[in-house]
């Protein structure tokens, strides 16, 4: 069977090497603002395996560096190696950061937690405080994740004590009226940090919806501490802003944001050759590897 494992390996080199041939749109000059530097960043992306999304974890560093993203959070459900596994690419190729995240999904009490910056899996065995606490406990930050009204009975008084931050932007807000007031509602409980997210399976692209995080360091550390700190500002596209009413004013003073997304288009055909290559050597690494254990 070493062939076969040859074959899935020089697939997946291949695609690689695609994803990164293909051309990639100018890279915008960075921002700096009242002693902050700006970013984009997705903090809610999902890449397969183990997600079911068109994506996989070098396609989407490639994906979000080409639409104009500094950092992304892959946020699996349920696991985290997918995401260390992201990082590690992205690190390799020179994307942008990624931070190593989980989708924590609860389905009694119902939930959807967004745990950025942890290092070991947090338990969807527990109610939405305790989990928020574990991702304390673990230096990282917690996002609701469309908190839509069926996800409100699992905020409880010592969850929304503990809550760092909540999307008030999703994809489901452009589809649904309804969701979106829910979310707008939910969000404006307490001070809460703002978050856009796309919430990345198949469907649009990474960035879609996303978040402008005002950072003192442009690393790992500083964009968790901007995220703790409330420092972000998220604009849907009628132009409605939520977050830091400070950075909010300074962001329209300098009429460059929103940041414009500089590939609002597919692909392309090596970007598409990648994610065929990507498929095919996962797929033969899978299929050939269980026959190679029998
Ligand atoms: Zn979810
Ligand atoms: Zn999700």
């Amino acid at each position: 069977m070493r062939s076969a494992h040859g074959a899935s390996v020089l697939l997946l080199t291949l695609a690689i090497a695609a994803g990164t041939l293909a051309p990639q749109p100018a890279r915008l000059p960075p921002l700096f603002l009242g002693g902050y530097q700006v970013l984009s960043a997705d903090f809610h992306v999902h890449t397969f395996p183990l997600n079911w999304t068109t994506l996989a974890p070098w396609d989407i560093a490639l994906e979000a560096q080409k639409h104009g993203l500094d950092a992304i959070a892959i946020a699996g459900h349920n696991h985290l190696w997918v995401s260390q596994a992201g990082r590690w690419i992205s690190r390799a190729i020179g994307g942008p950061t990624v931070l190593v995240s989980e989708e924590v999904v609860s389905p009694d009490p119902k939930y959807h937690l967004i745990a950025v910056g942890i290092s070991t899996t947090v338990s969807w065995k527990q109610t939405a405080a305790q989990a928020i606490a574990d991702v304390h406990g673990q230096g990282g930050v917690a996002i609701a994740a469309h908190p839509e009204a069926s996800f409100w009975p699992a905020y409880d008084a010592a969850a929304m004590r503990d809550l760092d931050a909540a999307e008030v932007l999703h994809p489901d807000a452009y589809s649904s009226k309804r969701k979106y007031r829910q979310m707008q509602e939910f969000f404006a409980r307490k001070p809460l940090t703002a978050i856009g997210s796309s919430d990345f399976h198949a469907f649009q692209y990474p960035g879609y919806c996303r978040t402008l995080i005002f950072v003192r360091q442009n690393t790992e550390s500083g964009i968790l501490e901007a995220l703790r700190q409330g420092h972000t500002v998220v604009v849907d596209r009628d132009g409605r802003s939520y977050g830091d009413p400070a950075l909010i004013r300074l962001a329209a003073q300098n009429g460059r944001l929103p940041l414009p997304d500089p590939a609002a288009s597919g692909p392309g055909w090596l970007g598409g050759l990648s994610r065929i290559l990507g498929i095919a050597g996962l797929l033969f690494a899978l299929v050939f590897g269980r026959a190679a254990t029998r």
